[in-house]
């Protein structure tokens, strides 16, 4: 697996660490499971970082130094390609020849790369966005950075170039057939999972004791990244919106915001915490710095709803999570979160981002007991159909239609 930006070894909601940390981390240790050795190509970050590092029994990560021992921003990345390439290439001498079977690409910087090894190896590549460009582009949040035609390129380039590309959801394979050009035969919708061990219901009572928390607040809760993309602001405004209809809630409710600076714009959990404070929520809102899963277990359980405000969002595992935990989520309409989250059954899908929907929508879960508890209960029963195991079972499935199309391509030149 190639993860060029990010390392599944990292702790998720800050940077660029995300849902793809996570998906890479669960696939990896599932396949390891099923007797298959992975290997993650990920940029060394530091110069303590070891070669390799051992994930889980089946699965190394291996730091392959490409530029400075140092974080560097995306726009940074493309330069460094060639020494990450130049690395993974080189790995292979570690091994007998032949050793790998195929790639699977992370993020398209990871694309550019795998489509070299691609060649250099004669193994077959897989692909996952994680996210598009134009699709980004066109719901850009005010005052965030289009992402750039170097980026749109890169990512036209790999949907080319790779045998088979994994969607997350039956839209995402849309826009890759509809706005990339891809083969709609390439692309293979493999759904995302949630770990169903770690987040599993519990009573509130507890989460919230452990949170400092009363049991009579009314509590919202926003996790991830903190980058306008992520539209935390939408939650801040929404529950201004809510305490200025209904003031004597003031004393009730918690906006819970859980997770680090990333990208541009509201980058700075200080612009959002300047913003609770012109909302006059400041006292309202609190802020916990990226959290562990089992730490993320509790704070789901203690939320009367979470919210999931994101102008895109190509999955949201954020939501998956919540829900497994039998928290309801009020999502944005958007990306794969229809999928992620069962309108009107598992939680509630606004169409907008105003303040005014979102309190209304938050204001009918959380202020109604009986509907909350009913929504929960579905909450569970809806994320338990997503497992890594299920999500690694068809991924295994797109390897092997991936061989057969590598072989098939290979035909012709045989025959010459
Ligand atoms: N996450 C975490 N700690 C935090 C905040 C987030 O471990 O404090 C994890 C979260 O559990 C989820 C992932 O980061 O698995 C975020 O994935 P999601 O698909 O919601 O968003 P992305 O980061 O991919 O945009």
């Amino acid at each position: 697996m190639l993860s060029v930006h990010t390392s599944p070894l990292e702790q998720p909601g800050t940077g660029d660490a995300g849902g793809m940390n996570v998906y890479i981390q669960h696939t990896a240790v599932e396949m390891a499971r099923r007797g298959i050795s992975v290997e993650v190509f990920t940029r060394a970050t530091a110069s303590e970082q070891p070669p390799i590092a051992e994930l889980a029994p089946g699965v190394l990560v291996r730091h392959i130094p490409a530029g400075p021992f140092e974080p560097l921003g995306r726009e940074e990345l493309p330069a460094q390609l060639c020494a990450f390439t130049a690395g993974v290439l080189r790995a292979e001498a570690f091994h007998e020849p032949g050793y790998y079977d195929l790639i699977h690409s992370h993020y398209w910087l990871s694309g550019q790369v795998g489509w070299l090894a691609r060649g250099r190896w004669g193994v077959p590549l897989v692909h996952t966005a994680h996210t598009l460009a134009k699709v980004k582009n066109a719901a850009l949040a005010e005052g965030d950075k289009p992402e750039p035609r170097t980026r749109v390129i890169g990512e036209e380039q790999v949907v080319e170039e790779a045998d088979c590309l994994v969607a997350n959801t039956q839209v995402e394979a849309r826009q890759l057939v509809g706005l990339y050009g891809a083969d709609p035969h390439a692309v293979h919708t493999v759904e995302p999972g949630v770990d169903l061990e770690r987040f599993t219901p519990g009573p509130s009572s507890a989460a919230r004791r452990a949170l400092g928390l009363s049991q009579d607040a009314i509590v919202f809760a926003f996790v991830g990244r903190i980058q306008p993309l992520k539209a935390p602001d939408v939650l801040l405004h929404a529950a201004a919106h809510l305490l200025r209809r209904r003031p004597e809630l003031r004393e009730r409710l918690v906006v819970l915001v859980v997770g680090g600076p990333s990208g541009t714009g509201l980058e700075q959990p200080q612009a959002l915490r300047e913003l609770a404070v012109s909302l006059g929520i400041e006292r309202q809102t609190r802020f916990l710095p990226p959290q562990s899963g089992e730490a993320l277990a509790r704070v789901y359980r203690a939320a009367d709803v979470v919210a999931v405000p994101s102008y895109n969002e190509s999955f949201g595992l954020v939501a998956l999570e919540a829900q497994a935990c039998g928290t309801p989520v009020v999502a944005a309409a958007v990306g794969g979160l229809p999928v992620a989250v069962a309108d009107g059954v598992s939680g509630v899908l606004v169409p907008t981002h105003t303040a005014g929907d979102w309190a209304a929508a938050l204001a009918g879960l959380a202020l109604d007991p009986a509907r909350r508890t009913e929504l929960g209960a579905n909450a569970v029963h809806h994320a338990r159909r997503f497992s890594w195991s299920r999500t690694t079972e068809a991924l295994l499935g797109t390897y092997a239609a991936a061989a057969s199309s590598f072989q098939d391509a290979l035909r012709p030149e045989v025959a010459v």
